[in-house]
């Protein structure tokens, strides 16, 4: 049955006024309908708010593309910055002022291509920052051309025949530059989301979450929701969180066991 147009203005009016989005800002998102994106957005929403974060003491902080939209839909403080830069301009927010909580948010084209190189750099100096990579492994904004991390075989109007490159694997990257606390996760489990973040935002240095999730326009062949659902997984029962090695192997052999891989062990 199709919705009137006043029934449905009446439900985004509904939304907007609910106290259960307070956190959402009056933008609502401009992504497409049944974009993974959505189940992020609910994962970080409800991190932030069951941490009980003062809106005023959050910052997020996004590069370019469909997900650098991101900080538009909070109402938390927000800067949609510079392509493959969040991660830079979130560490300059951190260190002016220790006392916020930051999230820095972006996609694979954003986060891999041209911002690839800041990555190795706050993981090494474990700057305190969250750092949330969209991973659809597709350029979405630009209408779908094969990022860093695409499968070969992956046909979009850039590539009629596949993509030819090998795909990079964030994660295993993560855990190589020395980041302090991983995370693989998946845009369809927004509870897990939660959960990880709640963990990391807790966690005294640089978080990183491999968030695995879809562009349902331009990605009709890899990462969609079927597949994903189908592949993903949760860890080992017996992973050891506080192995850096042996999550290292995890991830050299299995793709899609989702969960927190590797928290460096704190005192005090
Ligand atoms: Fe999401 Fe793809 Fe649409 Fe961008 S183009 S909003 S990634 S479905
Ligand atoms: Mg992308």
């Amino acid at each position: 049955m199709k919705t009137s147009g006043k029934v449905l203005a009446d439900q985004v009016s509904k939304i907007k006024d609910s106290d259960v989005f307070s956190i959402r800002s009056n933008n609502l998102p401009t992504w497409c309908p049944g974009c993974g994106y959505f189940g992020i957005h609910q994962g970080l929403n409800n991190a932030i708010q069951r941490s009980k974060l003062p809106h005023h003491m959050v910052v997020t902080v996004s590069g370019i593309g469909c997900a650098g939209r991101y900080p538009f839909f909070t109402s938390n403080y927000g800067l949609h910055t510079v392509h493959g830069r969040a991660l830079p301009v979130a560490t300059g927010v951190k260190l002016a002022n220790p006392d916020l909580t930051v999230f820095a948010v972006g996609g694979d084209g954003d986060g891999l291509a041209i911002g690839g190189a800041h990555l190795p750099h706050i993981a090494r100096r474990d700057v305190n920052v969250n750092y949330l990579l969209f991973d659809n492994s597709i350029y979405g904004l630009t209408k779908g051309q094969p990022s860093p991390s695409s499968r070969p075989g992956l046909k979009t109007k850039a590539s009629p025949e596949g993509s030819t490159d090998k795909p990079l694997n964030a994660t295993l990257m993560a855990l190589s530059y020395g980041a302090s606390f991983v995370a693989r996760l998946f845009a369809g489990d927004p509870e897990s989301i939660t959960e990880a973040l709640l963990a990391g935002i807790k966690h005294p240095g640089f978080s990183f979450f491999h968030i695995y999730t879809t562009c349902v326009t331009f990605d009709k062949q890899f990462k969609t929701w079927d597949n994903l659902k189908a592949w993903s997984h949760p860890l080992p029962d017996h992973h050891d969180p506080t192995d850096r090695k042996t999550a290292m192997n995890l991830v050299l052999e299995d793709d899609f066991a989702m969960g927190i891989l590797y928290k460096r062990e704190t005192t005090g």
